[in-house]
């Protein structure tokens, strides 16, 4: 078989560990991927990882057996995801802070306060449950093209505004029963523990993210309208296999059921806003005529 038809494979994974050298484990990792011939992005803290990676089936086998072996993560949980090629162009294993940015004056170790895991079809029932809250745990642009069905769109652009978002809005809802969700679960595990703290008496979140609901057979995504943004090259990816299955988004120029995402041309704004393939065009790929003006004149000048 040619190279170039080789079956490929994504793979998205977390684990919350406490790792003694972040820094000395990223380099090392680094070291070992670059070996490998893997892409992606690979996140490590002094609490835990967090990656998404891409490569053929046997250079993700070796990466799989090799974390394996490793006492930290050798009981780690993999979504994985078939693939044409690659979904990453690079590879980055940066050492970071946190995995999950809250800035929080007092941290939440997701190892010991969480909310309740709930697996697809048990997430599924409670979901249609009255008076249950669904908390969207990502940003309003992941919101914005897919989303479990009456779930409150947060307004927020990155992680770290959740807290305070959260104080300000949902105050209302301390004694009602909360739902959450993320891509794959990660974001949850510290946002439920969170809303414990913040005095929400029944908090639940869903184990593995929309993407594992996604592939569940029985719930085969029910209740989740439109599609899931990934941060890789695919931009967002099915859930809902059901007849139900719809477009959520709309074009920021002309309002049209879409659900791609472009960024703005003018490299001083690149905005992320859904565009149809017509305004595309239309727009050159601006998404204001201000934005497409002042790149114009900067050509020109
Ligand atoms: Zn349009
Ligand atoms: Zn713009």
């Amino acid at each position: 078989m040619a190279e170039q038809n080789a079956p490929y494979r994504i793979l998205l994974y977390y684990k919350f560990v406490n790792v003694i050298d972040h820094e000395a484990l990223a380099s090392e990792h680094l070291a070992f991927c670059k070996k490998l011939g893997i892409k992606g992005r690979i996140l490590i803290a002094p609490e835990g990882i967090n990656g998404t990676l891409s490569g053929t089936v046997e250079q993700t086998d070796a990466y799989m057996k090799m974390m394996s072996q490793m006492p930290l993560f050798k009981d780690m949980v993999y979504k994985i995801d078939e693939s044409e090629g690659h979904a990453f162009k690079k590879l980055f294993v940066r050492p970071k802070k946190e995995l999950v940015t809250f800035r929080l004056e007092e941290d939440v170790n997701p190892n010991q306060l969480t909310g309740v895991h709930l697996k697809p079809k048990d997430f599924y029932e409670k979901l249609q449950q009255e008076d249950v809250i669904v908390l969207d745990g990502r940003n309003h642009y992941e919101y914005d093209i897919g989303h479990f069905r009456g779930a409150i769109r947060p307004e927020v652009e990155t992680t770290r505004e959740f807290p305070e978002w959260i104080r300000n809005n949902l105050e209302q809802y301390k004694d009602k029963p909360i739902l959450t969700y993320c891509t794959g679960g990660i974001r949850c595990e510290k946002l439920s523990g969170f809303l414990i703290n913040e005095g929400f008496k029944e908090v639940y979140q869903l184990d593995g993210g929309i993407v594992t609901y996604g592939k569940d057979e029985e719930v085969k995504g029910r209740l989740f309208d439109g599609k899931c943004y990934v941060f890789d090259e695919r931009i967002s990816v099915p859930i809902n296999r059901t007849e139900e299955d719809v477009i959520v988004g709309k074009c920021y120029h002309c309002g049209k059921a879409e659900d791609r995402y472009i960024n703005c041309a003018n490299d001083l704004c690149h905005l992320k806003h859904i565009c149809c393939e017509a305004c595309e065009e239309e727009h050159n790929s601006f998404c204001s005529t201000e934005c497409e003006e002042k790149t114009m004149s900067r050509l020109e000048a």
